[in-house]
């Protein structure tokens, strides 16, 4: 599988989120675009066979480099996957992690909570611009 590491404003993202959605408390994680699944759009990865390490991986096609909310929603996503449990999937758990960040989980994609911190926090690091219904 070819992958190459995120560009910087990914881990700049994750940083800035890390610290105003998840108070600073998750670990350093590689960040990697990839070109083909496992994943579709981002994956939480534990990779015990190759890497024995914890990643997260976007899929290229689905990648917008930072210029989409819908990177920062699968980041988001893929950061709350680290925070609740890597390894427990898309349980309660994990939907409630979502919410409390200002997200609703959804198998066809999520969505933003009007109001809520992601939306706030989002807006500030896109630089105030208005984020797509
Ligand atoms: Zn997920």
């Amino acid at each position: 599988m070819q992958k190459v590491t995120a560009p910087g404003v990914i881990y700049r993202a994750r940083d800035f989120f890390n610290k105003n959605l998840f108070e600073g408390k998750l670990s350093p994680i590689p960040i990697y675009l990839i070109n083909q699944a496992p994943c579709t759009g981002g994956a939480f990865c534990y990779d015990s066979i190759r890497f024995d390490e914890q990643r997260i991986a976007f899929l290229r096609s689905e990648f917008s480099y930072g210029t989409r909310v819908s990177d920062y929603i699968m980041l988001a996503h893929e950061l709350s996957h680290q925070w609740h449990d890597p390894e427990g999937g898309h349980s309660q758990g994990f939907i409630k992690t979502m919410e409390a960040i200002g997200l609703t989980y959804t198998p066809y994609g999520d969505h933003v909570i009007r109001g809520g911190a992601f939306e706030k926090w989002c807006e500030i690091w896109m630089g105030g611009r208005i984020l797509a219904a």
